[in-house]
């Protein structure tokens, strides 16, 4: 069923043992989101246990408490509440659905939202999981630390490409105001994530050699970066910001990264101008949002590609449609 915030803070404040998660291949939204809301249960004196079926990646090691994150490797026994942050399907958080047998609350903005658990608390208009967070603990008077003001700061401007893309609002930005005030450092916070290792810059060239560009007329055009296994051998999850090279040349309506994570294992990051890419990512069983989705392809590259280019293209056509439509009446 669905609950608002009042509700989704009754839940929290009943549940005694709480589990909490978020999906696969962690962004700075989940983590903040995630290590935000430990923080603040942890104070309340609740039993809680983070598990997240993933590695930390290294760029948020940063945030405190990372290292308090741990693998779904046994059953836990005696859950009162499983919350479940950022993740739009019960597929995106892995095994933690297999060794967590409690009623679900979903916190999450993804438009392509599911519905899957027991409570959802869903707002496709916030920019990221961490602003629901924050008015959580703003709902139950919490004491935001200023670690938990980083983590949460780093939620939200990670999901808005720092206040720079469609879904920062008024309210994205007033809400990462308050956080600095509360002690977020945002020169801090966007260093530590900006600063990679040697080898990811000089991987570059090589990604940028990749680089396919699909005239579409007046739909504009696809720009595409493919990563194959041997290129991605040299660095693990350092991928974050290719995309906008792509996304950045004049003329794209669509970006698109392939990541061949496996023979038959095609992971598709989908960025659009004005194209809903959630719904192009929905058909293939991913998800996301309107200018930002994503989804795997269990194909080899060249099908994946070619299922994912045709599908684009289909897509473009049909909002160019929608527009003359719009346009005509
Ligand atoms: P990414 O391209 O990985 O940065 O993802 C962009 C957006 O799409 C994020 O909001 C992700 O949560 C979402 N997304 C990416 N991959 C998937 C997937 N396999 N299933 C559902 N949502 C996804
Ligand atoms: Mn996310
Ligand atoms: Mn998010």
């Amino acid at each position: 069923m669905e609950v608002s915030i009042k509700h989704s803070a009754k839940l929290l404040e009943q549940a005694n043992h709480i589990v909490l998660t978020t999906h696969i291949h962690p962004d700075g939204d989940a983590m903040g989101s995630l290590l935000a809301l430990y923080a603040y249960l942890l104070a309340q004196g609740k039993c809680v246990k983070m598990l997240l079926d993933d590695e930390v990646p290294r760029s948020f090691k940063f945030l405190v408490d990372w290292d308090k994150i741990e693998g779904p490797q046994d059953m836990v026994h005696e859950v009162d509440l499983l919350v479940i942050l950022d993740a739009s399907d019960l597929e995106r958080i892995g095994k933690v659905k297999e060794v967590v047998k409690a009623p679900m609350l979903n916190i999450d903005h993804h438009v392509s939202n599911l519905k899957f658990a027991d409570y959802w608390y869903i707002d496709s208009q916030a920019a990221a999981t961490g602003e629901l967070i924050y008015q959580l603990l703003i709902e139950v008077d919490a004491v935001i630390t200023g670690n938990m003001a980083a983590a949460l700061f780093t939620a939200i401007a990670t999901d808005c490409g720092f206040f720079r893309y469609a879904n920062t609002s008024a309210q994205t930005l007033k809400i990462a105001s308050e956080l600095v005030t509360l002690g977020a450092k945002p020169h801090m916070i966007s260093e530590s994530l900006d600063t990679k290792p040697r080898a990811v810059i000089e991987i570059l060239p090589k990604v940028l050699e990749t680089l396919e560009v699909i005239d579409c007329g007046a739909n504009g055009q696809i720009a595409m970066l493919t990563l194959s296994q041997d290129i991605l051998a040299n660095f693990k999850d350092e991928t974050e910001g290719f995309i906008n090279y792509p996304r950045n040349i004049e003329g794209v309506e669509i970006a698109i990264m392939f990541k061949e994570t496996g023979e038959r294992s095609i992971r598709v990051s989908l960025r659009s101008k004005s194209v809903d890419v959630s719904a192009l990512a929905l058909a293939f069983g991913g998800g996301g949002h309107a200018r930002a989705a994503g989804c795997t392809i269990t194909e080899p590259l060249s099908k994946a590609k070619a299922l994912i280019i045709d599908a684009a293209k289909r897509q473009m056509a049909k909002t160019a449609g929608v527009n003359h439509a719009q346009r005509d009446n």
